[in-house]
């Protein structure tokens, strides 16, 4: 089954990178990839920085897109940007949930799904994030918690559209903390969620990336995306250096 789902890796940029910085970072990639890649590769910068990549990371064959988008498609929203936007500043998809979001910035699972179908009003492809913080783990809370998660996420959405959605499992725990979850833990957790897509969307469960995120680095990347269940990485603080991100890359294959 896994053969049937291509491997991506993603980085999450953060509030990190001036336009030049970027720049910097896409052409770094794009030239340490060459035309052989064992994954697909995608960024998401800061919203300041889209534009200024988006012909490099074009030219490169990386995936470029945002790390947070409003569900409203314009008007009286004060520092929001939403999905028509990043669609006209080069974006093909945009990160959804991610637990920054939801823990610092409040966003609840209402909004998660209209972020969601938001962008693929526009034809971008949504990546959700889910993830359990560490209290719901010692509660042995984390399937509830994070299929609660899913469920809410894809609410409404369409069997028709399913297929545009990658999902990442990120425990709370795990994110900017340098503590990974082990790949038995990840693969649990993949396992349980696809089994949930297969319930709503059948076999189309067996086509959708679910990547793990928290903590990924070169030494653990190699084992977590061995996994049955593993697609792919949504990195964070390793995604800001070429190397390091390249080393990921590369042991997805
Ligand atoms: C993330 O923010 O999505 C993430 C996984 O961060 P880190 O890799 O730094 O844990």
């Amino acid at each position: 089954m896994k053969e049937r789902r291509r491997p991506l890796v993603c980085g999450n940029w953060k509030m990190n990178c001036t336009r030049a910085d970027a720049r910097a970072l896409v052409d770094g990639i794009g030239r340490g990839l060459g035309s052989s890649r064992p994954a697909d590769v995608a960024v998401a910068p800061p919203f300041t920085a889209i534009e200024a990549v988006a012909a490099a990371c074009r030219d490169h064959g990386i995936l470029l897109g945002a790390q947070d988008v409003h569900f409203e498609k314009s008007g009286a929203f004060t520092g929001a940007v939403s999905a028509g936007m990043l669609a006209d500043a080069g974006c093909v998809f945009g990160i959804v949930g991610h637990s920054e979001r939801r823990a610092l910035f409040h966003e609840t699972d209402d909004q998660v799904v209209r972020k969601t179908r938001a962008l693929l009003s526009v034809g971008l492809r949504p990546l959700v994030c889910v993830g359990e913080t560490l209290a719901e783990r010692d509660a042995d809370r984390t399937l509830e918690r994070v299929l609660g998660q899913v469920d809410a996420a894809l609410a409404g959405v369409e069997a028709a559209a399913f297929p545009s959605i990658t999902l990442a499992y990120e425990p709370v725990w795990a994110i900017g903390t340098g503590r990974n979850a082990t790949s038995a833990q990840a693969q649990e957790v993949h396992a349980a969620i696809r089994g949930r897509l297969r319930e709503r969307f059948g076999p189309l469960a067996d086509e959708t990336r679910i990547l793990y995120g928290g903590s990924m680095k070169p030494d653990n990347a190699a084992e977590l995306l061995s996994m049955p269940d593993v697609d792919g990485g949504l990195v964070g603080g390793a995604s800001l250096q070429v190397e390091p991100f390249l080393a990921i890359v590369r042991a997805s294959e």
